[in-house]
């Protein structure tokens, strides 16, 4: 199993466990005889197929409605959910809309023993050619709520560059630069997206995380211990029994130039990246200061346009890996590997990966 960096490989799971799955039927705490009191068949068999045989404790609430199941499925093609589009099935697939959602859905995997995947975009993120096997939950919590002069709360689903134009066009700075990252709010946090000179952490007033145990936390700038960013860094990535961003709330300044800025930021984007094709945007990190960029030093190591199977270095933007049709994840890391070691054999320096490899188990 390719784990270059074991902490990158598991900082996304959420749910990590050895156990196996414990499926529904007789030990299910809703029975059948219980839902057709309460609701009947009907519904049953309808919340039965919600949860593709796992074993759910609940499901119907005090007053005997059925909470708000999102509908799990087997098998989803995890390139489907990746810019890079890459990735096997997923043994559970399930995708949430709203918080009661996220919640429900998290809680049913933990009952079952069950490790969980929270992708936004899949921007970020290289899947296995096996899959992954737990469940990968789909984030689409996508409001919008302008709460003030310059103040926007958004859901976690929330396309990350929309909000970008949104803000830019209303005349506030601090996301002109989200306009072009083709993430969620929730991943721009979580990876602490940046960009000429802007970054997710310094727009942000509070984050609305879930944590394991269902408890519903509000970090709040200048209240918290929880601040912490730095490059690509967020404290989600290290919190303790962290699950899930769910909305954050963004304070912005007024500024004239922010429509002309995000413009002209989205068109030096699309000059020197290959946006079009299927990537994950960088896939090193910069190495810091007194280096030059990782593009940069994979252009000087002669790297550029080199391929392993159907993976490719850009010819654009050399810190762009591609997949240039039908690429596997085992093409993808053996080409990471390939530029890592003659970087590191040619120019003295280690790179490190920004993408999240997401391993199968
Ligand atoms: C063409 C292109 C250009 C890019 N340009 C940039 C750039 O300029 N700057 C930059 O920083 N990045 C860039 N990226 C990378 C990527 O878009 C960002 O990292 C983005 O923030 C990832 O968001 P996502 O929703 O796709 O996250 P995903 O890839 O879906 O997930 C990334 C990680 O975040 C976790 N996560 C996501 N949402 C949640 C949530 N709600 N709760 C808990 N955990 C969550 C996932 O579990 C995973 O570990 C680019 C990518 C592409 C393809």
């Amino acid at each position: 199993m390719y784990v270059s960096n074991p902490m990158m490989a598991i900082i996304g799971c959420q749910v990590q466990s050895t156990c196996g799955i414990l499926v529904g039927g007789k030990g299910s705490h809703l029975s059948l005889e219980n839902c057709s009191r309460n609701s009947g068949l009907q519904r049953w068999e309808k919340f039965r197929r919600c949860t593709v045989g796992l074993r759910v404790r609940g499901g119907v609430s005090s007053d005997g409605q059925l909470e708000s199941l999102p509908s799990f499925e087997r098998g989803k093609r995890l390139s489907e959910l990746s810019t890079l589009g890459i990735g096997g099935p997923a043994k559970y697939f399930v995708e949430v809309h709203d918080e009661s959602q996220m919640s429900t859905a998290i809680r049913i995997c933990r009952e079952n023993n069950i490790r969980c995947f929270i992708v936004g975009k899949g921007s970020n993120c290289l899947f296995d050619d096996r899959g992954f096997d737990g469940c990968v939950i789909l984030n689409s919590l996508k409001f919008l709520e302008r709460q003030g002069r310059g103040v926007y709360r958004v859901g976690s689903g929330y396309p990350f560059n929309t909000l970008g134009i949104q803000t830019s066009k209303d005349g506030f700075t601090g996301l002109e630069f989200a306009s072009g990252i083709p993430g969620t709010v929730g991943g721009a946090i979580f990876m602490n997206a940046s960009a000429n000179g802007q970054e997710t952490a310094n727009a942000l007033k509070s984050v609305e995380v879930l944590c394991a145990d269902g408890e519903r936390i509000v970090h709040t700038k200048g209240q918290s211990d929880l601040v912490v960013y730095g490059y690509r860094l967020s404290p989600y990535q290290t919190m303790p029994g962290f699950m899930a961003i769910l909305a954050a709330t963004f304070e912005l300044e007024p500024c004239l130039d922010a429509r002309q800025r995000h413009k002209s930021l989205l068109e030096r984007r699309r000059k020197t990246q290959p946006v079009a094709a299927k990537s994950a945007g960088c896939i090193f990190r910069n190495p810091g200061t007194g280096s030059q960029s990782a593009g940069a030093l994979i252009e000087q190591a002669g790297l550029k346009g080199i391929e392993v199977g159907r993976a490719k270095v850009s010819n654009i933007h050399a810190n762009f890996l591609l997949n240039a049709g039908g690429s596997s994840a085992a093409d993808m890391i053996t080409l990471i590997e390939l530029v890592k070691e003659q970087v590191k054999r040619k120019l003295g320096v280690d790179l490190r990966e920004e993408v999240i490899y997401v391993p199968y188990s």
